[in-house]
């Protein structure tokens, strides 16, 4: 069954009485919860979220007209609203959306398991997923939906039928994953890195792990924590925070310890693996996911045939393109520790010569020039044959200080890029391409391979 809730329940839950109504509380169910009149169905509770491009409720009448069956607001709209469905007022519907979420969660007795970190989540969750379903039915995050609205509309979205919920948890600054945590009641919390996303907002690394570590203590002291045991900050921090029962995982070190044995193949305690995903960190979001089954008395040999998982766009997708060219799409995003590990990449991907496509890595703050300076020198460290850079902010251009040695070139437009790739590109070559999303660098990829 999915989300139901009778109105007397729905009132508990928000402490209010609904006014405008003259039906039976009792045995007026709703049967879904919407925050967007686009895609509300028959029978659901509107809520009317404010946002800073839009106000909810000015959309309450549209939501009845098309089917809600009762409103949440903050304030009483009248009896113009029409058909006397129930209006629940409250001071913060935002609050009340994420108190229905955190009460649905409640009555659902399967595990959820919960992923943040710096790095990772959505592959992580995405191998979860991937893991779990081989065993049941699994609700996961879908698109960005990781905020303060996007939790509880995932959980929203799992039904009594489901057998796990796999959610993804981000932040952007100090008290959002403790909230997060607060409504989604994890079982299993899974931290798959410390690093310096975000770094801008939260100053330091300790800052970071602090608030990382708000999932485990926010979750109830019966559920388990998988940590990335090679990240020893992430470690310090979680042994401070969380004294209960723990799983780690690593391929340096952890209960759960991979070791690599070519770049397609892993073994974890005596099983021989097919890593579903390039690139080292890949294996070890694929050890989290491996320990949550762990965790759950999955056996490891179910994956020895391997498993196949299917990211979004622009994380570790490798084209191959026709005269021995290949493309690694890494364009979602980027911060300091996720360019070493495109970088690597990149390095071991046979070929002839290994060209990087790099742009910003935004939100870095006063760290910015560094971390940007810091990419160069693993440029330059790896050896790479060549370095193409769109600078976008004064700061890109300390990647082609840090790679001093290695050719460099810089561009201010997209086109550009495209252009000089064009008359460069040989037969054998490796491209990496990689920035932060909204320097939008998927615009290059995508040209190029059309002109190629
Ligand atoms: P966001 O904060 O934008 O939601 P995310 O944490 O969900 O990001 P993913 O989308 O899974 O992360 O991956 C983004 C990029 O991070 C990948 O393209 C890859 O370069 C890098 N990455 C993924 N896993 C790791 C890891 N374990 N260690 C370092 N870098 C990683
Ligand atoms: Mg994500």
């Amino acid at each position: 069954m999915p989300f139901s809730i009778s109105i007397s329940q729905l009132s508990e839950v928000l402490i209010t009485t609904p006014r405008g109504f003259a039906g039976s509380e009792n045995s007026y169910l709703i049967n879904g919860v919407s925050t967007d009149t686009r895609s509300i169905q028959y029978g659901d509770l509107f809520v009317a979220l404010r946002g800073s491009n839009f106000d909810g409720h000015e959309f309450v009448q549209t939501a009845v007209d098309k089917g809600a069956v009762a409103v949440v607001t903050e304030k009483y709209l009248g009896t113009q609203l029409g058909k006397g469905i129930p209006q629940l007022v409250v001071k913060d519907t935002l609050e009340a959306y994420q108190a229905i979420a955190k009460w649905w969660r409640n009555q659902l007795t399967i595990p959820v398991i919960a992923v943040t970190g710096s790095f990772g989540k959505t592959t992580t969750k995405e191998l979860i997923g991937a893991v779990l379903a081989t065993q049941g039915k699994v609700r996961k995050t879908q698109a960005n939906y990781n905020n303060e609205i996007g939790v509880p509309k995932t959980l929203l979205t799992v039904s009594l039928e489901d057998d796990f919920a796999v959610i993804e948890m981000a932040m952007r600054g100090r008290g959002e994953i403790s909230l997060l945590s607060k409504i989604a009641q994890p079982s299993i919390s899974v931290i798959t890195n410390v690093g310096t996303a975000h770094i801008g907002r939260l100053g330091s690394e300790e800052a970071i792990a602090e608030a990382k570590c708000e999932l485990l203590v926010e979750m109830p002291k019966d559920s388990v924590a998988i940590l990335n045991a090679d990240n020893h900050l992430l470690m310090a921090t979680a042994e401070r925070l969380w004294q209960g029962k723990t799983v780690t995982y690593g391929l340096e070190k952890g209960d759960l310890q991979g070791k690599l044995i070519d770049s397609q193949t892993m073994m974890v305690e005596g099983v021989k693996l097919p890593l579903p995903l390039l690139g080292r960190h890949n294996a070890q979001n694929y050890l989290a996911a491996l320990a949550v089954a762990k965790v759950l008395g999955i056996d490891l040999t179910q994956f020895s045939q391997g498993l196949a998982v299917q990211l979004p766009e622009g994380r570790a997708k490798r084209y191959d393109l026709p005269n021995d060219l290949v493309i690694l799409d890494e364009t979602y995003n980027a911060g300091l520790e996720s360019m070493v590990a495109a970088l690597d990449l990149l390095a071991q991907t046979p070929g002839k010569r290994h060209i990087a496509v790099l742009g910003t890595m935004k939100e870095l703050g006063d760290r910015s020039a560094q971390l940007h300076y810091q990419v160069g020198e693993k440029v330059k460290q790896l050896n790479l044959d060549r370095l193409l850079i769109l600078v976008d902010e004064p700061e890109t251009a300390e990647i082609a200080h840090g790679a001093v040695g290695i050719p460099s070139e810089c561009f201010t437009n997209h086109q550009a890029i495209v252009d000089r790739l064009k008359e460069l590109v040989q037969s054998g070559d490796r491209i990496l391409f990689k920035a932060s999303h909204s320097v939008a660098l998927d615009k290059v990829v995508n040209q190029f391979r059309e002109v190629i």
